[in-house]
């Protein structure tokens, strides 16, 4: 985990340790994603390598990759994640649409790889036909195999779902056997990525973020929590629907959230919101974060009461 991370640029603002961050676009290229980051005063970003609802691949040459990284490190980026595509599905029984998701997955490895990312988040798929052991073994067998493929040091996160239908990872359990299994063959390239969003829609209540981290920590282990993703719900709690909302504005409201970035145990793990970009992508996001960074210990007012 991201230990170097730890401690925060203080109440207010976006210092060198800030761990609050977007995901951002890469609209005329991955090198522009660092300086948008700069716009919003965030030093983590998430990402998409490549267009997210589409089969097509690309690959990252030598050039984009080191552009990538000279902007990251002006920037002063500190956590990188990219998000696999919407279409993967590791996790189904069709042998075409596996075969295609997993060399689409594979070419996410290596794009993350090439851009230097820290980790690559994905969502478990979907066991279409009813059998949720097989389609948790064919998902962890194949994440392995792709991580095989490409030998390196990005961190595959597997994301927790809102386990709408029969999508897979919408619990802790599962979740910890996907990582187990995954673990086996490669303990150091596997994590888990949590969203507000998902875990309140898979009816986990974060008003009692105590009990969620516990259950976590039983379950999958705090210590493999690589990376969050900070969302308001736009449905309601236990609805199994993932539809994001602006931080306090939906059904979880603003409680938890402030639970979160208060609480010792995810000080150190970086966080990033997807919420709605709306027209203008830096007024909305620079709103999210200021309000998340505004939940965050006053330090100093608790210094004057000493
Ligand atoms: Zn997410
Ligand atoms: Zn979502």
């Amino acid at each position: 985990m991201a230990a170097e991370s730890q401690g925060s640029g203080g109440p207010a603002g976006a210092g060198p340790g800030d761990e609050v961050g977007a995901h951002v676009s890469i609209a005329g290229g991955t090198a522009n994603a660092p300086a948008r980051a700069r716009e919003i005063d965030a030093r983590v970003i998430q990402l998409f390598t490549k267009q997210a609802n589409r089969w097509a691949e690309r690959d990252v040459d030598a050039d984009e990759a080191a552009a990538f990284r000279s902007a990251r490190e002006a920037g002063g980026i500190t956590h990188a994640a990219s998000h696999d595509s919407y279409l993967i599905n590791l996790a189904t029984a069709d042998d075409v649409l596996f075969h295609r998701s997993l060399a689409s997955f594979t070419n996410e490895i290596r794009r993350s790889e090439a851009l230097g990312l820290d980790f690559a988040v994905t969502h478990p798929g979907n066991a279409t036909d009813g059998d949720r052991d097989r389609g948790l073994r064919r998902n962890a067998d194949a994440i392995a195999d792709a991580l095989d493929a490409v030998p390196g040091r990005v961190r595959v996160l597997l994301e927790g779902t809102a386990g709408s239908g029969t999508a897979l990872g919408s619990t802790f359990e599962e979740l910890g056997e996907l990582l187990r299994r995954i673990g086996e063959r490669h303990p150091d390239r596997i994590g888990i990525c949590l969203d507000t969003c998902h875990l309140w829609a898979a009816g986990y209540d974060l008003r009692a973020l105590d009990d969620v981290l516990e259950a976590l920590e039983t379950t999958v282990g705090l210590r493999h929590l690589a990376f969050l993703h900070l969302n308001d719900s736009a449905t309601p709690f236990g609805s199994r629907r993932d539809r994001h909302a602006d931080i306090g504005e939906g059904t979880i409201g603003e409680a938890p959230f402030r639970l979160l970035m208060c609480h010792s145990a995810l000080a150190g793990v970086p966080k990033v919101i997807e919420t709605p970009k709306g027209d203008d992508a830096v007024a909305a996001d620079r709103a999210n974060l200021a309000r998340l960074r505004a939940f965050r210990p006053k330090k100093d007012a608790k210094r004057r009461k000493e």
